[in-house]
């Protein structure tokens, strides 16, 4: 018998109350299923952990999390938060400190749930830990100031080492799709940032011989995913051009609620996200979708399976896979943003029951 797998849950904000919750009870159900052994590690965050340890992040967090081999990491509704000391975005913190650098998105449409097409399966290979994000970009202070009252100066940070580890994730992963790889950027404008980002991913892409590359600049990116997303298989591309992407990516499948995300590093850990936000405006009204959660966590326990050679995990992400695509394909098992009539609990029952009829 295997050794557990210590997976930390993080319930976040809002509808990660409803959703982070949902994904452990599928989890635990496909998990029993495929005897893997999996030893749950409930850890405060958020509003909550504001109220009862007075820090949204607190003390010890960051360092039990590091020796875990995985993460259910629940929306943060960090913009609602006090403006007192203790509430924090845990966010880049997590990516960085943990050093999640990929943040790898899928997207796939289901038939039924008004996706644009019937036969979009890409994925978008976003770098999470530098770019424009003036919270990641520096190691002290802000990568955004202003130096006069009318004048706003926001940096953005592009390295050799992040660039070639995010192509090196993404072209593995074009090597077990279809083997191909597109590089999105600007570099006709951002001729040194956008520049070395391309020069850093084909020099990568030289090791991957079985792998296609192509490059698309990222606006007409934005029109190409939305007239043939079809023609994608595996994107990478720079943080922001990757955050805006994966959402109109999702939009494209059916909203926030489909699009699932998985966070990492060079390192042996992993951490479920999804793409969305923590929907404060649906909180608490059992209508949250929980696919891009549940579908997140799928995602790290497939990882971990192959990362950790456990035949275990691979099973009860197959279990799941095969549950998740039942529910979506019936109104009555899916929830209202995905033209179906199920709370947030009919779903996740319905997720369970496709793995564990007998339950
Ligand atoms: P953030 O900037 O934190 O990513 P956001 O501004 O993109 O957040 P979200 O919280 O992601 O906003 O949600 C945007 C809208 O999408 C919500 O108001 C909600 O109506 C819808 N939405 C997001 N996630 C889900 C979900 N899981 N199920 C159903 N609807 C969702």
């Amino acid at each position: 018998m295997h050794t557990p797998l210590v997976i930390g849950v993080l319930n976040g904000d809002d509808i990660g109350l409803e959703i982070v919750p949902a994904a452990v009870e599928v989890t635990r159900a496909a998990a029993e299923q495929a005897g893997l052994r999996i030893d749950w590690r409930p850890m405060p965050i958020g509003r909550t952990a504001l109220d009862t340890h007075g820090s949204t992040f607190p003390d010890g967090t960051l360092e039990a999390l590091s020796k875990m081999d995985g993460v259910i990491l629940g929306p943060i509704g960090h913009q609602a938060y006090p403006k007192t000391a203790g509430a924090i975005n845990p966010h880049p913190i997590l990516r960085k400190r943990l050093n999640l650098f990929a943040n790898v998105r899928p997207t796939r449409s289901y038939p039924g749930l008004g996706a644009l097409r019937d036969d979009i399966d890409l994925v978008i290979v976003r770098e999470n830990n530098e770019g424009f994000q003036p919270d990641r970009n520096v190691v002290a202070g802000s990568g955004e100031f202003r130096p006069t009252e009318d004048m706003t100066i926001s940096v953005r940070v592009i390295t050799r080492v992040g660039s070639a580890r995010v192509a090196r994730v993404a072209a593995e992963i074009a090597r077990q799709r279809g083997k191909r790889l597109t590089l999105v950027h600007k570099d006709t404008v951002f001729k040194l940032g956008c520049g070395m980002f391309v020069e850093e991913c084909h020099r990568v892409a030289k090791e991957f011989p079985d792998v296609t590359v192509d490059e698309v600049i990222v606006d007409t990116m934005a029109m190409r995913l939305v007239r043939d997303p079809q023609s994608f298989d595996v994107i990478v591309t720079t943080n922001m051009f990757g955050d805006i992407l994966t959402d109109e990516a999702a939009g494209l499948v059916g909203g926030l609620g489909m699009a699932p995300g998985l966070c990492i590093g060079e390192g042996n850990l992993a951490m479920a996200q999804a793409t969305h936000g923590s929907a404060p405006d649906i909180a608490g009204k059992g209508i949250a979708n929980p696919y891009a959660m549940i579908e997140s966590t799928r995602m790290m326990v497939e990882w971990l399976g192959h990362n950790r050679k456990l035949p275990e995990a691979v099973h009860a992400a197959q279990l799941m896979e095969r549950a998740i695509t039942a529910a979506l394909a019936n109104p009555a098992t899916r929830t209202r943003d995905i033209k179906g009539t199920a709370t947030t609990q009919e779903m996740t029952r319905a997720i369970v029951e496709g793995i564990a009829p007998t339950r």
